[in-house]
């Protein structure tokens, strides 16, 4: 964006991750320096260790750490047996690597539609694609936790049991969430997440993980990240790929699981103040009742169009705050998924969502100066236009 910035007007960074390096550095430091000396770079002691402390917070039996989010989810669903050209429900409005994933497992993804207030999967769109699609049956369900916010996982569990499909939850931007007093990372039959910079529990680098009550298929993706090894090494029982965690980003992130909890706190007020001073002229994100959401993003709609919403953003750009859309193309209309089905109404709130939508700057280190200075940018671009 080329909005013209008064050189007086301070611009706020979108996400502060200096801020958060600056209270964790020294342990962080000494994390890495314990690496270097012991030097097992692949598979060192702090992944189990990763491992284990992600099992306890999430309260899931089975955890294993991989090289990121996309590859997490890749990897759920060859363990899960998916099969070349199955079908798997994604939501049409998510980042790329739901349905990126889909594909690279063989699979074919069938897209969505979202609800308008949540942007996650409508159970509506999902039970007019099972009941009235034609073609093959899809076998697995990747329901997305967007913006932090769980997708209704006990209805949509409910719905992939009566008909008989597997669950993947994307809670890639999740971590950290809840709803039905379970972690997202607890729903489905296997949950993935990101350890991307800008995901909740943010590394220095890529990473993801899988979680599971199932140890079979927990087992068969600690194969299939380490190019399907069997019982002994260079005994390969199926094709894999190398999808471990690096153990410098295992002990990196066990130093910003310490402070995780507070960090989400601060996220929730943050979230808290813009909905108290939001909520007249806006329509703002709405959490699914019962629901804890991780807020990744606090993610606006701005009615009328791209053009209104993009005069918008400059109108905040000017006054040095920084917004981002996430996502301005939803899948369905990506060249990369090109005709993949579609839910029989199509998705028009995807569609429509791509045009509105606009992230404000959420982040734990974000001041109450520069949160009134968000409102107040807000306010006036709204009210004034
Ligand atoms: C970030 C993200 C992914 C992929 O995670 P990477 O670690 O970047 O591979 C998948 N799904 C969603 C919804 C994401 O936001």
């Amino acid at each position: 964006m080329s909005a013209p910035v008064d050189p007086q007007v301070r611009r706020m960074p979108f996400i502060d991750l200096a801020a958060q390096q600056a209270r964790l550095r020294p342990g962080i430091d000494a994390a890495i320096a314990r690496v270097l000396d012991h030097g097992r770079y692949v598979m060192g002691p702090e992944v189990l260790e990763l491992e284990a402390a992600l099992a306890d917070r999430t309260r899931t039996e089975q955890v294993v750490s991989c090289a990121s989010g996309t590859d997490a989810l890749y990897l759920a669903m060859r363990a899960l047996g998916l099969r070349p050209g199955e079908r798997v429900l994604v939501p049409a409005f998510t980042f790329a690597a739901t349905a990126e994933a889909v594909a690279l497992a063989g699979g074919e993804p069938v897209f969505v539609d979202v609800d308008p207030s949540t942007f996650v999967v409508d159970p509506a769109s999902l039970a007019d694609a099972l009941a009235e699609l034609e073609g093959p049956p899809p076998v697995g369900l990747v329901p997305v936790d967007l913006f932090g916010q769980p997708a209704d996982h006990p209805v949509l569990t409910s719905l992939a049991s009566e008909h008989g499909l597997w669950v993947v939850v994307d809670a890639a931007q999740s971590f950290g969430a809840e709803i039905g007093g379970r972690s997202t990372c607890a729903w489905g039959d296997v949950a993935a997440t990101s350890f991307f910079p800008a995901k909740p529990l943010g590394g220095y680098g890529d990473g993801g993980a899988i979680f599971s009550a199932d140890e079979a298929v927990a087992d068969r993706v600690r194969s299939l990240r380490l190019h399907g090894q069997g019982a002994d090494p260079y005994v390969h029982t199926e094709v894999g790929i190398t999808g471990r965690l690096d153990t410098l980003q295992a002990a990196i992130l066990l130093q910003k699981l310490t402070v995780f909890d507070d960090e989400l706190a601060a996220r929730a007020l943050v979230a808290d103040r813009y909905h108290d001073a939001l909520h007249d002229i806006l329509d703002l994100p709405e959490v699914t009742p019962g629901a804890v959401s991780a807020w990744a993003q606090y993610t606006i709609r701005v009615p009328g169009g791209a053009a209104v919403r993009d005069r918008f953003r400059e109108l905040l750009a000017e006054r040095g705050i920084p917004t981002a859309v996430y996502y301005p193309i939803p899948l369905h209309r990506q060249a990369a998924f090109a005709g993949a089905p579609v839910a029989p109404a199509g998705a028009p709130v995807a569609d429509r969502l791509a045009t509105e939508v606009v992230s404000l700057p959420m982040h734990p280190y974000l001041t109450v100066a520069d949160q009134d200075r968000v409102i107040e940018a807000v306010r006036e671009a709204v009210v004034r236009g």
